[in-house]
């Protein structure tokens, strides 16, 4: 009987792997281009997967250049999750130099996106003359700033797995359903907190223009010193506009962003005469131990900031 053994070792270890979750050595390799889609990804693929983020924690993906490690990672990935509306400008000649031949998927496909702001109502501040940064495109990419939004991410992202890795598709769908209650959750809560708020006093000042999406959503007026991108720069013009509605509106909700250079937004805080309310994550997380080391955590932590700010307007 011994001339078996081998056989039932090998089965047993069969069936092991089969039932037991993925150890480390063997979760799928995917990676999602920036920090709050790396966490939305984590989520969905729980121990299935292995995430490896390309812009990080406190990064600015609208200026990123990849660095070596980051074609290495696009290069073993199996997976390639990006937001899209032409948030990461960079990704098509990353996967070229990567030699990646599997899916980029886009997480925000399917919802409805907003036209950059500039483009529509605000021709008085003179948007159009400048607008140069046409790679962008014509949609504002910071979609994630609507948890209705990440829902769409979420069952896209859920699909994706699913695709790639069929075993796994009920788990796929389990954990981003799950997820989605929280955001669900997340979303009622907010609701709830600026209903509180009389509409003249939802007014904001941020340093470039990543809230449309939370302000058309929970109805907070957004103003932002640079355009959609951090990579353009407001004429002084602009500056000059700004600051005189910042003081005839009796702006006090006035905040620095985590991932973007402070300089610009300084000097008009000064000029208008308003103390900056710290800093609001707009499109990255903060690092794992700071107020929003995941999305559900970076929005608590920034509508927490707001509600603060918005009351003394
Ligand atoms: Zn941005």
């Amino acid at each position: 009987m011994n001339f078996l053994r081998p056989f039932s070792v090998l089965l047993a270890a069969l069936a092991l792997t089969a039932s037991l979750p993925a150890s480390a050595a063997e979760r799928i390799p995917v990676v999602a281009s920036f920090s709050i889609l790396g966490d939305i990804v984590a989520n969905v693929g729980g121990d299935r997967i292995a995430v490896t983020t390309l812009v990080g924690p406190d990064e600015d993906a609208h200026v990123f250049q990849p660095a070596p490690d980051d074609i290495k990672a696009v290069s073993r990935a199996r997976l390639v999750v990006v937001n899209g509306l032409g948030f990461e400008g960079w990704i098509e000649r990353l996967a070229q130099s990567a030699n990646y031949r599997g899916a980029i998927v886009t997480a925000s496909a399917g919802i409805s996106a907003r036209e950059r702001a500039g483009d529509d109502d605000h021709d008085e501040h003179g948007h159009h003359d400048h607008d140069a940064h046409s790679h962008h495109g014509k949609d504002d990419p910071h979609a994630w700033q609507d948890p209705q939004n990440v829902i769409v991410y979420t069952r896209n992202i859920a699909a994706a797995l699913a695709r790639l890795d069929p075993a796994g598709a009920d788990i796929y769908r389990k954990n981003g359903e799950a997820y989605v209650g929280k955001l669900q959750e997340l979303d009622r809560w907010a609701i709830q907190q600026f209903a509180q708020i009389p509409d003249a006093k939802r007014r904001v000042i941020t340093s470039h223009d990543a809230f449309e999406y939370f302000g058309a959503h929970y109805k907070v007026r957004f103003l932002a010193a640079q355009g959609v991108s951090t990579d353009s720069e407001p004429s002084a013009k602009e500056v000059a506009a700004l600051i005189r509605q910042i003081r005839t509106q009796k702006i006090k909700a006035l905040f620095f962003e985590n991932m973007s250079n402070p300089k610009l937004l300084q000097q008009i805080a000064r000029e208008a005469g308003v103390t900056p309310g710290g800093k609001l994550y707009a499109d990255a997380l903060s690092r794992p131990g700071g107020p929003a080391p995941d999305y559900l955590a970076l929005m608590r932590y920034n509508i927490g900031q707001l509600l603060d700010k918005i009351r003394l307007n």
